[in-house]
């Protein structure tokens, strides 16, 4: 059994899991196939100048370009290092040791998304990207499961194959995904979104553009009030495979700023306020040399398993970015979550939680 510590001013407890958090909802929050490379450095100084993968380079550096790595990734991804990096703790900077990996061997998208929903990797099913319901279950099913989070739980997606990777029908779990509009009666701020969803035509055919699913999402947060929310954007991904690091980078700096509308929102509602966790993290990692690989992906590409987990709310130390030779996986993150949520979720193959009240969090 792993423990979370509190601290207050008065004494130092250490209580289990089950007993003792603070935490009462949890926001779960991919960004799809984000670099550590650029959470922790920012632009990259070879890439934001190639005029095979930004439109105007000199505008992209006005943008994003600053004289030092900190300035950089400060302005990249603002909230990020203003807020998560000063009261959270923001892990896999691997320049200074802190690494967090995949433990499936594919480094795509739904074996990364199962193995942080399910809490284990499953290479032998999990081998493609197929609109296949999953036939594990993921964390959220088994806290949807419990008396207490019924009903509490709902998940939205840019990308048309998280109904499948939740298992939507199996679970019960409300999953808006892809270019789904609203199914219930809509508020004014969701009617709009369906209109304009129709009118906006997405570059992919299965992928949204992120803001229809932020807004989607928060309408439903203040309609439903969910204990645990997944969010799942998209756009990183498929602006790099495309090779359009200009919009990658912009991608990245609106997702940090979404990311921050909700805190603001959690942290001016009462059912949420101080008692909300944000966990954030990646389904995969990109390449990095050669350069032209950081389009890309999966088994092949050298690095791709590479990738980093944000955590922000009461139970979570203040320790900013981890400086110290750390090693996690991606299939800790169903644990943590749940174990935040007072309830443990364990199991031959699932990760173990991370501590979050020790340096390093070993
Ligand atoms: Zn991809």
């Amino acid at each position: 059994m792993r423990h979370l510590t509190i601290i207050c001013l008065w004494c130092s407890l250490t209580l289990q899991a089950q007993q003792a958090t603070q935490t009462e909802n949890v926001f779960l929050i991919t960004l799809d196939g984000l670099r550590w490379q650029e959470l922790f450095s920012g632009a990259d100084s070879s890439l934001i100048i190639d005029e095979d993968y930004v439109g105007d380079p000199e505008a992209l550096q006005q943008l994003f370009w600053r004289d030092t790595e900190e300035q950089r990734r400060e302005t990249l991804m603002p909230f990020f290092w203003h807020e998560i990096g000063v009261q959270g703790q923001l892990l896999g900077n691997r320049t200074l040791g802190s690494k967090v990996n995949c433990t499936n061997q594919q480094w795509f998208s739904y074996p990364g998304y199962n193995e942080i929903l399910s809490g284990f990797a499953d290479d032998q099913r999990i081998n493609s990207n197929d609109k296949m319901p999953n036939p594990n279950k993921t964390v959220l099913e088994f806290l949807h499961n419990q008396e207490k989070f019924k009903g509490k739980v709902a998940a939205f997606g840019s990308w048309d194959v998280f109904p499948f990777i939740v298992n939507e029908e199996r679970s019960g779990i409300p999953v808006n995904a892809g270019f789904e509009q609203n199914p219930s009666p809509p508020t004014p701020k969701e009617a709009f979104l369906d209109e304009l969803q129709q009118q906006i035509p997405s570059p992919w055919s299965t992928v949204r553009f992120d803001a229809f699913t932020h807004h989607y999402a928060m309408e439903y947060l203040k309609k439903n009030t969910p204990r645990l929310l997944y969010i799942a954007y998209g756009e990183t991904d498929d602006f790099a495979h495309e090779g359009h690091y200009d919009a990658y980078l912009k991608s990245a700096h609106q997702t940090d700023a979404f990311i921050k509308e909700l805190w603001e929102f959690a942290q001016s509602h009462l059912q949420y306020r101080d008692k909300t966790t944000l966990i954030i993290t990646t389904d995969h990692g990109r390449g990095t040399i050669p350069k032209e690989t950081w389009r890309s992906h999966g088994a092949k590409i050298e690095g791709a398993d590479e990738i980093w987990i944000a955590i922000l709310g009461p139970d979570t130390e203040p320790l900013g970015e981890v400086n110290q030779d750390t090693q996690f996986y991606q299939n800790q993150v169903a644990a943590t979550l749940s174990a935040l949520l007072g309830v443990e979720y364990k199991g031959d193959k699932i990760g173990k939680t991370i501590d979050l009240a020790i340096e390093g969090g070993r």
